[in-house]
């Protein structure tokens, strides 16, 4: 298979390889689309096994990044990079500052920030060399961590979806967490305030304790979260939590949470609308987090310090975003997933 026939390549505009021998760098940055503005995404650096696989996750990446941030109405279009090495032994200041070179050789067509294996330190070399870095510390323009952004618009997707599926409120449901990190952990503060009883899961025992002795969650095992009663099953640890596996044992009527990839495939979806459960798509709740990273790059690209207003706006708008997704599921007869790729795409087509 070539490139072009690719599955991941879908309409790519650009596939951009570097090599900096003196470095060490070996990087791909892909960018899908720039039809909404300059591509953004993050930075991941991974240990892999070969330039094709690498390839494989910038395409996929880079695609995922159009998706999510035209849902999240933002005027930049989908890329990410993908740096070749492992991020424990081989960084580098200079390894940076190269990536940093190749970010800026393509002209403000792609912003970079943090993904796995990449810290704000790493992002700081890189900013030597190009003005397309977000993800920095200590800069007034600077978004900071971007969880409880995110965690803030998932909790709004719950309360939404609990009302449509539900017809009830916050404070009449049980919500199961799969994963109590930086997201599920600020979103199980919120519900607790917004009185929705919980029970959370977590490999970390130490998370899990934490979040009970603030919110009185039960907890249960990293197995037993997929059987417990909920009306909501939220996934905010990895991807494909929802599987053919998985899916007979939920009790839940709403599946919203921040992973990423909640879906092991797109069966997965549709099976969840045929047994009547409402998905909030993923890339579209968890949106919060990119429209933070968002607010950082309007604030370099113009020179001025980071504005809470204007991502407290795009927020609002996220939520709505989700409703017309919701009520074009309801009158099509169509799965949520379905109804979302189909929105981000005329969106792609159509920029505002
Ligand atoms: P995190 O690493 O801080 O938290 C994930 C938690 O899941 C950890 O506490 C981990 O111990 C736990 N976990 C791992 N495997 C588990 C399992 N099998 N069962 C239960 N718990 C398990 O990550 P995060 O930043 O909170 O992100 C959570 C999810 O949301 C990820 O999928 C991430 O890609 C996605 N997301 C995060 C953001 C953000 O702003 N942080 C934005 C968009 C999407």
């Amino acid at each position: 298979m070539t490139l072009f026939d690719s599955p991941a390549f879908e309409g790519h505009e650009g596939v951009h390889a570097f090599f900096d021998a003196g470095a060490g760098l070996k990087t791909i940055v892909a960018i899908h689309s720039t039809a909404r503005g300059p591509a953004a995404g993050g930075c991941r650096m991974w240990p892999y096994a070969s330039a094709e696989a690498a390839l494989e996750d910038a395409l996929r990446l880079s695609r995922a990044m159009s998706y999510k941030n035209a849902m999240a109405d933002l005027e930049l279009g989908g890329g990410k990079a993908v740096v070749i090495g492992d991020p424990r032994t081989a960084k580098t200041p200079a390894l940076f500052e190269a990536f940093g070179a190749a970010v800026d050789s393509l002209g403000g067509r792609y912003w970079t920030a943090e993904d796995v294996g990449v810290s704000p330190a790493d992002l700081a070399h890189a900013r030597r060399r190009s003005a397309y870095v977000a993800g920095l510390d200590g800069h007034p323009a600077a978004s900071g961590d971007p969880s409880p952004v995110t965690a803030e618009s998932v909790f709004r997707g719950v309360k939404l979806c609990v009302a449509r599926a539900l017809g009830k409120e916050l404070s009449q449901v049980r919500v199961a967490i799969q994963g109590v990190g930086h997201v599920g952990a600020i979103l199980a503060d919120k519900l607790h305030a917004a009185g929705a009883r919980l029970v959370v899961a977590d490999v970390n025992a130490a998370a899990t304790l934490a979040v009970a002795e603030r919110t009185g969650a039960e907890v249960v095992s990293t197995e037993a979260i997929f059987d417990v009663e909920a009306d909501v099953f939220a996934p905010c640890a990895l991807g494909g939590a929802i599987s053919p596996k998985t899916l007979p044992r939920l009790k839940a009527r709403v599946i919203a949470g921040s992973a990423n990839n909640q879906l092991s495939g797109p069966e997965a979806g549709r099976a969840l609308f045929e047994n009547g459960l409402l998905y909030a798509p993923d890339y579209v709740i968890n949106g919060g987090g990119i429209i933070n990273v968002a607010g950082e790059i309007r604030a370099l690209s113009l020179g001025e310090a980071f504005d809470p207003a204007w991502v407290a706006a795009k927020l609002d708008r996220l939520t709505v975003t989700l409703e017309e997704v919701l009520d074009r599921s309801l009158a099509e007869r169509r799965p949520t997933h379905e109804v979302a790729d189909e929105m981000a795409r005329e969106r792609l087509r159509r920029p505002a």
